[in-house]
């Protein structure tokens, strides 16, 4: 049994307890709520829908049965309304460290933040956690979570202070217009003139009171305790300016590594989980589904990982209850 005494806990016992919010993490929590399971989603991204929103928001995707033509966003906002409709707990922002079980069963999730507990478990990882891209320049590290961030987790924040943006896509573009009217003085700086943002989002931008400085990249932070002033470069002068800002938001997008899950005693092939006809792991209790398992014939795609989610939930189902039926009957019957 393990424990970890600096955590805070959320006392509340969850049926099941779905690690990643992309598409597949998604409709498995939906699938949990038909089967009437008390569900919880963790994701370490900021936001919910996994590579679709955080590597090709923008991009059609075809091959996704009923719909002839989306694009990635418009998909997850569906998987958004169409999970929401059973009230799943949503953690974001928090990544699963370690996974322990309990001797009398139960599952500890331990994140960055807290320790959560469920009775079964779905991994559907994808290709790992996100985290940001460090910003370059020197005294950065220095100032990191004391000035310089990654997240808006708390606009309040940033009232009334003058704050620096770095980068150019969607995140970014909407931490800037975020902060617009909360912050005192909002500049952003990008290293090119082309936005990797929503064309409205960039719009909306250059009609705001965000002061867009493009060709330009951060070159150092300084301040004494608190963080005080920017060093910008104009990258075809190499020309330099100095910028009086007391916080600075890196958004230059996000990396993806298994990490921590490679070590929580799964079977594994390379970076993949091995599953069984049921979505089982070797761990009974954890199912995987999605991008991040592999048996023979895997193919990852979404409309695979759509397949596997309801097979996960409907046998962590009759685990977590052994007399229920493994198959739910039609969605049409479901409790409303
Ligand atoms: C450019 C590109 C185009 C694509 N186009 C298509 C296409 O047209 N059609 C198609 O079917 N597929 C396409 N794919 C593949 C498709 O995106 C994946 O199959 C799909 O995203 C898998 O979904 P998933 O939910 O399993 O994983 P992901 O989308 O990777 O989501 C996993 C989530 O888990 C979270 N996570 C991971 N580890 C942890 C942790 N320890 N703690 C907390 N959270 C964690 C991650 O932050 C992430 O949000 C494309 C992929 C790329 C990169």
């Amino acid at each position: 049994m393990g424990t970890d005494l600096q955590l805070p806990y959320d006392e509340r016992v969850y049926d099941i307890t779905i690690i990643g919010g992309g598409p597949v993490g998604l409709f498995t929590a939906f699938y949990a709520g038909i089967r009437d399971a008390s569900t919880k989603i963790i994701d370490s991204l900021p936001q919910l829908g996994g590579q679709l929103s955080e590597l090709y928001p923008e991009k059609f995707i075809y091959d996704v049965a009923g719909f002839p033509k989306i694009r990635a966003m418009d998909l997850v906002d569906q998987l958004i309304e169409q999970t929401g409709q059973y009230h799943p707990a949503v953690c974001l922002g928090e990544k699963v460290l370690n996974l322990i079980k309990r001797e009398d069963g139960t599952f500890e999730l331990h994140t960055d933040r807290k320790v959560h507990l469920s009775r079964s478990v779905i991994v559907t990882a994808g290709i790992g956690a996100f985290t940001p891209k460090s910003l370059p320049g020197d005294n950065v590290k220095e100032f990191e979570g004391n000035g310089i961030y990654y997240y808006i987790d708390d606009l309040k924040r940033f009232r009334n202070k003058r704050v620096l943006v770095v980068g150019g896509g969607d995140t970014a573009v909407d931490f800037a217009l975020m902060l617009d009217g909360t912050a005192k003085a909002v500049t952003m700086i990008h290293r090119r003139d082309q936005f990797r943002a929503h064309e409205e989002n960039v719009k909306s931008l250059f009609a705001s009171g965000v002061d867009v400085k493009t060709f330009y990249e951060l070159k150092a932070a300084y301040g004494n305790t608190a963080l005080t002033g920017a060093t910008i470069i104009e990258n075809r002068s190499r020309r330099t300016e100095e910028l009086e800002v007391d916080a600075i938001i890196g958004s230059l997008g996000f990396s993806a590594s298994l990490g921590p899950i490679l070590e929580w005693g799964l079977e594994l092939v390379g970076n993949e989980i091995v599953v069984d006809s049921r979505m089982g792991t070797n761990i009974p209790g954890v199912y995987a589904a999605g991008d991040i398992v592999t048996y023979p014939g895997k193919i990852k795609l979404i409309a695979t990982g759509f397949g596997e989610a309801p097979t996960a939930v409907n046998n962590a189902k009759t685990y977590l209850d052994p007399t229920s039926k493994l198959h739910p009957g039609h969605s049409s019957s479901r409790k409303e």
